[in-house]
């Protein structure tokens, strides 16, 4: 059954992120022991990282490692846009997943659908990597952080296959595949890059 959460008292609880911990006192079940994370709790931690945000940037970044191959079509595809690395572009990459694709339960289906495995699995298979450091806002963090809790990954996974589904989408000839990168999400990129 279910607890339901009926006795509670303020306690010291403890979140780790990037070896780094959060404390705070907040309302826990007697119980079950379950945190219930309230507002104040939000606030607290989002008010945390954006303090760390501004002294220790560089622990805000998932270490990611991408298919060698993966990387020279990023840099090919931003012939087009000059100025922007490919840490940006996948940065942008990132963004334009979870607030676009995540979002929408049809454009996801629709990108899971249309996903030319081919390609995806050679990027994946591919054993010739390369480090990539990549940066991410607080806000984005906190977003990585909870979907790495849920899916039970490392939130530098979940950087990985964002980047892999977002760059087979952008290589890939499959007509539909292409038509659906290019109407429904490359606006969005693209107006992600001309901002960085
Ligand atoms: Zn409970």
């Amino acid at each position: 059954m279910e607890c339901s959460h009926k006795k509670i008292s303020k306690k010291k609880v403890q979140k780790e992120i990037f070896n780094m911990i959060f404390e705070t006192k907040t309302s826990v079940c007697d119980n079950c022991g379950a945190y219930l994370r309230d507002r104040g709790y939000e606030k607290k931690y989002m008010h945390w990282l954006e303090e760390l945000y501004k002294t220790r940037r560089n622990k805000f970044q998932t270490q990611c490692y991408f298919s060698k191959n993966l990387i020279r079509c990023a840099e090919a595809y931003l012939e087009d846009y000059p100025g922007i690395s490919t840490t940006i572009f996948i940065r942008g990459l990132v963004t334009v997943y979870f607030n676009i694709i995540d979002r929408d339960a049809k454009k996801s289906a629709r990108l899971e659908l249309l996903l030319d495995n081919e390609i995806y699995n050679s990027f994946s298979n591919d054993k010739d990597r390369k480090k990539v450091n990549i940066q991410f806002k607080p806000k984005m963090i906190i977003e990585l952080m909870a979907i790495s809790e849920l899916l039970e990954i490392g939130p530098s996974i979940v950087v990985e296959e964002v980047v892999l589904k977002l760059m087979t989408a952008i290589t890939s000839q499959d007509k539909k595949l292409r038509e659906f990168w290019e109407n429904e999400i490359r606006g969005y990129l693209d107006m992600f890059l001309k901002a960085a």
